[in-house]
């Protein structure tokens, strides 16, 4: 009998609470004049005051007492409303030192390609109208020739990224074939590209051949049936094996192949066009010396180390790209006009293997000396120093920077950072508070302090940062 009546007390209660809320006209009508509104679309405004009624509704209907109060609709709408118009994908700042950062778009673009993908945008273009002809072109034409004289390959072809150019490639080759590649190098690249999937997906039937540490000319020829329709090899771009090894190289494979009237390609996953050990580097292989090793098809990334915009490329013997062309797939995967835009304005700086260094933001960043990381710590250490000072330790650390990105395995770069080390709240704390900010900046942490590499830090971001961390130690 008690319980009853508690029921119903509390049901009279729900009633009166579920009465009391507000309608959706009634909160409209009260902010109607409220100019905080007035750059918000109407339909985010309903949907963000609906979601909240909402709310409400399923805490009273639970017994729970709501968080949001009746009088403070108004407020949670608006806070709601402009979260929801805020871009999703924005720019962060990256201090982590990894110039090639998959999480946080691979290469940045440089100034002719952004100044192209504008031109090129804003107008109708002859993306595929030959204007010599007036008939149909070719969209890839734009590029072609110019990949050819980098990398000295007789053919080229660009698609939407490298994970496509070797799915493309497999599939015109070796489809319903076997292909044969050496056990260790059956990589996964960033978790959803992984050599031995793609292999099944494009159709072809994979021959594994050799150890993980070793695999030897001999077991290449051993494996080669009338069954086998194109040997792999694969740049092993993001681990390193140590100690023991072989491996054969792609000049000896191209021979292989060749004898036996096999294709040879090469997924060369960071193909680059200049040569980093000249700038205190290790060496990376050049696309043009894959290409005069004899193989009939290379391919690689538009973003990594060439430091353009996502794109694969594809180069090598004419007859075996011409056999790529005219796969259907490739007008699935094709580059659009934006990319291709910024590709051949990228690729025409490495005519000037200078200004390429110069102008390519990539580049730029992989070959800044030491010397240049002390003087841009130092500028930083003392914006910070301004804002910072009581509230945090700011000090300058020898530490390395690496390049990331499947380029330059276990490649550590000499970098002055600058350490931060608060003394009012935990690192963890203010790592988690600078990744929310706007923008978010993005760092490491190393013991109790967090880490702001200048490698990767653009111009002007600096008093960003300054701003960004006196706000988050100031208050605590
Ligand atoms: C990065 C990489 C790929 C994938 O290239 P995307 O341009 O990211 O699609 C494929 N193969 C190798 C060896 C790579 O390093």
């Amino acid at each position: 009998m008690k319980i009853d009546k508690k029921r119903k007390m509390s049901h009279t209660d729900k009633h009166r609470q579920l009465r009391d809320l507000p309608g959706v006209d009634h909160i409209l009508e009260s902010i109607k004049d409220d100019d905080r509104f007035f750059e918000i679309p109407r339909t985010v405004i309903l949907a963000s005051i609906r979601s909240i009624l909402e709310k409400i509704r399923q805490e009273i209907l639970k017994d729970n007492k709501p968080e949001i109060q009746n009088k403070d609709i108004i407020e949670k709408t608006i806070i709601m409303a402009r979260e929801k118009i805020k871009n999703r994908l924005i720019p962060v700042i990256n201090a982590t030192g990894v110039v090639l950062h998959t999480n946080m778009g691979r290469a940045l673009l440089c100034e002719d390609a952004l100044e192209n993908i504008k031109t090129i945008s804003q107008s109708y273009s002859n993306l595929e109208l030959n204007i010599n002809t007036g008939k149909r072109g070719i969209r890839y034409s734009a590029v072609e020739e110019l990949i050819c004289e980098l990398t000295c390959a007789q053919s080229a072809i660009v698609v939407n990224n490298n994970a496509g150019a070797v799915f493309l490639a497999l599939n015109t080759l070796a489809k319903d074939t076997q292909v044969v590649v050496s056990r260790g190098e059956l990589v996964e690249i960033g978790g959803s590209f992984r050599v031995p999937d793609i292999m099944s997906k494009s159709g072809c039937h994979l021959k594994e051949v050799g150890t993980t540490n070793r695999t030897h000319l001999k077991d290449y020829e051993q494996a080669i049936t009338d069954q086998t329709g194109l040997l792999l090899k694969v740049h092993t771009s993001n681990y390193k094996i140590e100690g023991f090894t072989a491996s054969v190289g792609l000049s000896e494979l191209s021979q292989l192949g060749k004898k036996n009237n096999i294709p040879v390609m090469e997924d060369l996953g960071s193909g680059t066009l200049i040569d980093f050990s000249a700038y205190g580097l290790p060496f990376e292989p050049l696309v043009s010396d894959s290409v005069s090793s004899g193989a009939d098809v290379v391919t690689f990334s538009g973003d990594k180390l060439l430091g353009g915009p996502q794109a694969g490329i594809i180069v090598g013997k004419k007859d075996t790209i011409d056999k790529i062309k005219a796969n259907p797939l490739t007008r699935a995967l094709r580059i659009d006009k934006l990319t291709l835009g910024a590709l051949e304005a990228t690729l025409k700086l490495y005519r000037d293997e200078k200004q390429a260094v110069r102008k390519i933001p990539t580049l730029r960043m992989l070959t800044m000396s030491y010397e240049q990381t002390r003087q841009k710590a130092c500028a930083l250490e003392k914006c910070l120093k301004k804002t910072i000072e009581p509230y945090a330790l700011v000090e300058l650390a020898d530490l390395e920077s690496r390049p990331g990105g499947g380029s330059f395995p276990e490649l550590k770069l000499p970098t002055q950072c600058v350490t931060i080390t608060p003394k009012n709240i935990s690192v963890a704390k203010l790592e988690r508070n600078l990744r929310l900010a706007t923008p978010p900046i993005i760092g490491r942490i190393e013991g109790d302090r967090y880490i702001l590499d200048p490698r990767t830090i653009q111009i002007g971001q600096d008093e960003i940062i300054s701003t960004t961390l006196g706000k988050i130690l100031l208050k605590k």
